[in-house]
């Protein structure tokens, strides 16, 4: 058994089950029993019992999000969002069983034709940063696609992720479809890199376990996606709207205190209008509420562990300038900006995790470029600027899988989302993410006599 912790008030809220290897081994036969009879479910009734289990999602929505606010201390605010898009990214891969079509291409002699065959049992581990809509981003097109799913949440947050599976389960979906695994990493997302009934892993966490899963999986050539970690850069140049920019740049990266793989943890600033623009910025960051994350008002609530509060201030040594936090129990950290030195400052280099923004200044637009891809991650990033051309060549120019120009968001459940260099492999949401979780087989038929 394991302790749930509340990192609001350090105390316990919960105690789930750690699986044993035994326990994932048993779960991993059912959703391969399970498999044969789901592949084969009309892709009409599949469809619909999606839809159902979306429905059933939005009708507990509040108590979703509630769960999240004790298990994780995220706000308010961003848990119903969350349990929301879990519902919306169900209802979008509950449009693919009918439209999984695939080919039919001219050749002599006979007919052939494609399927996208699914691939068996899927595993997919989730970290503790955003529980809910990256369970949902890796479960329901893997479900949708005629895959049976094993979901191992991240020790610190399995609340949510448990209350999916009871709630799958009450639409209807068959038992062993959707199996959700409470355990350790070192346990249960280890036993479905080695069983060799697990057809494929989808990872997100960290770019050191990550590589670990990649090289598992090599072993039997197994299917693998991986969302890993991130060192984004919101580059704002002299020709923005400097205003907005500012007001956008706290909630940027001090969103979900930080502990985002697209936070925009390092800020690029053109010299020109640096110090008007770290003027307007400190104001921002000094108005982001960090408050009791149950609050409606809380825009940023406690880190989720000790373990991270510690890790996260190991960074922190002389800041610029910081907002508030409240006292007393809870991990609480005020975010915080700090100016580089150099980008061999270790806070500008590795992902932190955690309400921390560094900055530094740029001269020009190869400038801006060159700062921004020097780094090994390439997850997202923001632009802001008034010139469409100079957005334009920068969004082509920095290396990321998800750019916004003047904007930070880089989440929609119908566009793709993923990484380049090592922020991960593949692409999850959107219409390209059923391909992951299938096979594509050919098939000739002769018409020779
Ligand atoms: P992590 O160790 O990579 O954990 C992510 C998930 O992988 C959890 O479910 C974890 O289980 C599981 N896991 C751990 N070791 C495993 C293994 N050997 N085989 C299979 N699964 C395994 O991440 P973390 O330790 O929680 O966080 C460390 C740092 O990673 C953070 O500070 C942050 O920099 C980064 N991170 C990035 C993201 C992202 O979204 N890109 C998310 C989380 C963390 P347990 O819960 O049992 O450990
Ligand atoms: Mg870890």
């Amino acid at each position: 058994m394991h302790d749930v912790i509340s990192p609001v008030t350090e105390q316990v809220v919960a105690t789930v089950p750690s699986s044993s290897v035994e326990e994932t081994d048993a779960a991993i036969a059912r959703a391969h029993e399970a498999f044969r009879t789901w592949r084969a479910v009309a892709p009409g009734d599949r469809a619909r019992l999606l839809r159902r289990f979306a429905a059933l999602v939005d009708e507990h929505n509040e108590e979703l999000a509630q769960l999240e606010v004790r298990n994780s201390g995220h706000t308010i605010g961003n848990a119903r969002w969350e349990a929301g898009n879990v519902r919306d990214v169900l209802n979008y891969y509950a449009g693919a069983p009918e439209r999984l079509s695939g080919r039919q291409i001219p050749v002599a002699g006979g007919m052939d034709v494609t399927f996208y065959e699914p691939l068996g049992v899927v595993g997919v581990i989730v970290p503790w940063n955003f529980p809910m809509p990256i369970a949902g981003w890796g479960f329901a097109p893997a479900l949708a696609a005629g895959n049976t799913v094993v979901l191992k949440p991240a020790e610190l947050t399995p609340l949510t992720a448990i209350r999916l599976g009871e709630l799958a389960l009450d639409a209807g979906l068959p038992e062993g479809v959707f199996t959700v695994l409470p355990g350790k990493g070192s346990v249960v997302g280890e036993r479905f890199v080695t069983h060799p009934l697990v057809r494929k892993v989808c990872f997100t966490g960290s770019t050191e376990v990550g590589k670990r899963i990649m090289a598992g999986c090599a072993e039997q050539v197994k299917r693998v996606t991986l969302e890993l970690g991130g060192k984004s850069a919101n580059i704002v140049f002299a020709d923005a709207d400097l205003a907005r920019a500012a007001a956008g740049a706290p909630g940027a990266v001090f969103d979900n205190a930080g502990q985002d793989c697209c936070a925009r943890s390092r800020l690029l600033v053109q010299s020109s209008v640096y110090d008007r623009f770290m003027g307007l910025l400190e104001e921002a960051v000094k108005a982001f509420r960090c408050e009791d994350p149950a609050l409606e008002s809380a825009q940023m609530g406690p880190l989720i562990s000790a373990g991270q509060l510690s890790s996260v201030r190991s960074y922190v040594d002389q800041p610029l300038f910081a907002g508030s936090a409240p006292d007393g129990p809870g991990y609480w950290m005020a975010p915080t900006v700090i100016e580089a030195s150099s980008v061999q400052d270790r806070h500008w280099r590795e992902e932190i995790f955690g309400p921390v923004l560094s900055v530094l200044r740029f001269d020009d637009e190869a400038d801006a470029i060159r700062l921004a891809n020097d780094t090994e991650y390439g997850l997202s990033g923001s632009i802001w600027t008034g010139d469409l051309g100079r957005g334009i060549r920068v969004a082509r120019g920095v290396e990321a899988g998800n750019l916004s120009v003047n904007s930070n968001s880089s989440v929609r459940y119908w566009t793709p989302f993923g990484g380049v260099k090592q922020s991960g492999l593949g692409r999850e949401l959107g219409p390209d993410a059923l391909a992951a979780f299938s096979e594509v087989k050919n098939v000739f038929f002769s018409t020779e006599v």
